[in-house]
């Protein structure tokens, strides 16, 4: 009976932290991801995802008014639902990288061959239609394992995090955003929004306003972490 127990102890902890690194990328368990640039470079990145949507053209007003790029990782459904809206991003000098077809809420159950097919088709969609050839891809939920893994590698894609997570899509007012993430601010941060909302469009301004005041400088993740965003081949 204790053998019993100790081992079911052992395999709901064993349990426990596979789903912990499931969720959490920065642990690296399954596959190496980029979440971080240099602390000493006062520097951070802004990052978009689950676009385009109608709301990204009002994030876009407000990057240009500030003069600020950031990167949008793309689900291939909205691009075909959104095309001109796509391009913009791309137009306005702001990179456009990979977040799957369907952003499908099974991600983290689907085998090897499902993923790299949604990853392989949003691929597609972003070549035919925009132009560009993305190196990165962001996991949607930010789920990761053995599958999700493969399928990246299949792809010859890197996996990017972040380390400033917004919770934007739950919250209900841009305040809350806004002060979340201000009291996440730090140099190397890449910030995870959504251009999916109101409230992150409303919470933008004041947080570049902000990040300036904190004396750190957006700048594109490319140059965050130095590497390229787009295939030469
Ligand atoms: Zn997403």
């Amino acid at each position: 009976m204790y053998n019993l127990t100790s081992f079911l102890v052992l395999l709901i902890l064993a349990l426990g932290l596979l789903a912990w690194a499931s969720f959490d990328m920065r642990l690296q368990f399954f596959l190496p991801a980029r979440y971080k640039g240099n602390y000493k470079n006062k520097t951070i990145s802004l990052t978009f995802d689950d676009g385009p949507t109608p709301f990204t053209l009002q994030v876009l007003n407000i990057l240009a008014k500030h003069n600020c790029k950031a990167t949008f990782f793309c689900i291939g459904k909205q691009i075909e639902q959104y095309p001109e809206i796509a391009k913009q991003i791309v137009k306005q000098g702001h990179i456009l990288a990979n977040h799957t077809y369907s952003h499908t809420a099974k991600m983290g159950f689907l085998s090897t061959q499902n993923v790299y097919n949604e990853i392989h088709s949003n691929q597609q969609v972003i070549i035919n239609q925009i132009g560009v050839k993305p190196n990165w891809f962001r996991p949607p939920f930010g789920v990761t394992n053995p599958a999700i893994a493969k399928a990246i590698k299949k792809n010859k894609l890197v996996c990017i995090g972040w380390n400033i997570r917004s919770l934007d899509t739950i919250s209900k007012t841009s305040e809350e955003v806004f002060n979340r993430v201000k009291r996440k601010l730090k140099p190397g941060g890449i910030i995870l929004l959504h251009d999916t909302s109101n409230q992150t469009v409303e919470a933008l301004e004041q947080l570049l306003l902000e990040i300036k005041k904190q004396q750190l400088t957006v700048v594109p993740l490319n140059e965050l972490l130095d590497l390229d965003a787009y295939k030469n081949e």
